[in-house]
């Protein structure tokens, strides 16, 4: 399968991993939308975050605890996550990603 995300994961892309433990990595957005944009990324392959969740909960929990922990180490409190789910939404990579973005105040309703 041609995707980015497993390239990163299995290493065959080398990438900067800002955050690594057996199931999930950390990964700056390489067109960052706030200060601190970070991807924490599932290893194993899920087209996106409900697939995630109905294969692989505890991942999806890891992440957002995750999530939590590396806004802190970047001087983060208040941050906003965000899961793109389908092309309408905005995802482009089909490999479940949550978005991690701070350091900026960000608007409601979102575009
Ligand atoms: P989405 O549009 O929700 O699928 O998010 C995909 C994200 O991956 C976008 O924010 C891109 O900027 C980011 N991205 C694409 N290619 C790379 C890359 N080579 N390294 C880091 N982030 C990337
Ligand atoms: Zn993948």
């Amino acid at each position: 399968m041609d995707c980015l995300f497993c390239k990163f994961a299995g290493g065959e892309i080398p990438v900067e991993f800002i955050h690594e433990s057996e199931n999930i990595f950390a990964i700056k957005d390489i067109n960052p939308q706030a200060p601190t944009h970070i991807l924490i990324i599932p290893k194993r392959h899920f087209a996106n975050a409900p697939e995630l969740a109905k294969n692989e909960g505890a991942t999806l929990s890891e992440i957002f605890m995750a999530a939590k922990e590396i806004a802190l180490e970047n001087g983060v409190e208040s941050f906003r996550t965000v899961f793109n789910t389908g092309a309408d939404a905005g995802q482009t990579v089909f490999h479940a990603h949550l978005h991690l973005l701070g350091g900026r105040k960000f608007a409601w309703p979102p575009g």
